[in-house]
């Protein structure tokens, strides 16, 4: 197995109130045991709440989404990575297919989203996945490499060169397997993961060794063992079971078991 830190990122979408979210928190840090990287990433509103406890503790802040923009101004509705840094987060989700598919956000967009972040200082949790027509026309790979290819191409031409990928992590996330309760088997995700590997090792081996690649898709208490025991799998990227604690800190525990 490698030596690569596993990780559980929960991305709790539009849900959760104040009182919930507490309520959700303290039960992930009651059952979380050590021996991976914990984040939780509830809605932008939220954030400032939950900081104060999560600060200097196991588990990490993060967002769901960030302005691409770099500098402060009249961008309305929109958070910039600064304001996600200055209000403790470390890590945000970038490329989500929600955002992909629901609000136009092109490769380019996610790319520049990456480069974004990076300069603030936050860590990109990077989402590519196929939708289930790619994936039924023998698509995966192609579309995975595409979206793949324009964030390393970004991050190839910027000024700290690729060696800020050490900075992301990546989440494979076929589309068809998000919120439906069809996972993709492990064997599919170990496919897609040591593509993307490979894809990356195309442009420098060390990074693709070190960077972690978390599955998500329906991962479940139930699934998550299988999911995570597999080579390029380094934890998940989860949804739904996010939002139970109960679920949440059993696929913590599956991903340190891995
Ligand atoms: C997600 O939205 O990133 C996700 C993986 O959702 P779910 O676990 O609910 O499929």
């Amino acid at each position: 197995m490698s030596q690569r830190h596993p990780m559980v990122a929960g991305n709790w979408k539009m849900h959760g109130s104040r009182a919930a979210n507490l309520a959700l928190v303290e039960g992930v840090l009651a059952g979380t045991v050590p021996g991976a990287e914990v984040v939780l990433c509830p809605p932008f509103v939220y954030l400032a709440d939950l900081a104060p406890r999560l600060a200097g503790g196991a588990v990490q802040l993060g967002a769901q989404d960030v302005c691409a923009e770099p500098h402060h101004g009249a961008y309305t509705g929109e958070v910039s990575a600064d304001m996600l840094r200055d209000v403790g987060c470390r890590y945000v989700i970038v490329g989500h297919s929600e955002r992909r598919a629901l609000y136009g956000e092109t490769d380019a967009i996610v790319a520049r989203k990456v480069l974004t972040a990076l300069a603030a200082g936050l860590q990109p949790i990077i989402c590519v996945g196929e939708q289930l027509e790619d994936r039924d026309a023998g698509r995966t790979e192609a579309v995975v490499s595409e979206q793949l290819e324009a964030v390393l191409s970004a991050l190839a031409d910027s000024a700290n060169g690729l060696t800020a990928l050490d900075q992301c992590v990546l989440a494979y996330e076929p589309v068809w397997a998000i919120g439906t309760g069809r996972t993709a088997s492990p064997e599919q995700a170990q496919q897609v993961h040591a593509f993307i590997r490979g894809r990356i090792a195309n442009r420098d081996a060390t990074i693709s060794e070190s960077v972690r690649v978390l599955y998500g898709g329906s991962v479940k208490p139930g699934n998550a063992r299988e999911l995570f025991g597999m080579a390029d799998v380094d934890g998940g990227l989860i949804g739904g079971a996010s939002l139970k604690a109960d679920e949440f800190v059993a696929i913590i525990a599956a991903a340190v078991a891995r």
